[in-house]
């Protein structure tokens, strides 16, 4: 069997992991009763964030995220703690919990774990 590489994000909040250590979400009972329920008895689950249930948006592999974060990095003003960055998006992994993106002020955050540490 071919292993699964993918490496997943969420659209919703700050978790991003491999895609076998996602959750699955059952869909409501209200989205299932337009008549697809059999899909639900079958065991159909959506992925999402194992935390929070966000969905969730994918790349093809780890290496296909890394190489996006360091283009992020690449676009960032001179000065830019890139080292403190990778940590920082490697703990959103590490935490064992997400946090909304809706009103998060990724910057503040990152400076308060540069701080913490
Ligand atoms: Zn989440």
């Amino acid at each position: 069997m071919v292993k699964d590489e993918r490496y997943v994000y969420s659209a919703c909040c700050t978790w991003h992991g491999s895609i076998n250590e996602v959750g699955a979400m059952a869909p409501s009972p209200e989205v299932w009763a337009g008549g697809r329920r059999n899909d639900l008895e079958r065991g159909h689950r959506l992925p999402c964030c194992p935390h929070c249930g966000s969905p969730l948006m994918e790349y093809d592999s780890r290496a296909e995220w890394d190489a996006g974060m360091e283009k992020f990095i690449a676009a960032q003003p001179d000065g830019f703690d890139a080292p403190l960055y990778r940590r920082w998006m490697q703990s959103l992994h590490d935490s064992g919990t997400c946090v909304p993106l809706k009103g998060w002020d990724w910057r503040s955050a990152m400076k308060e774990f540069g701080e913490s540490k």
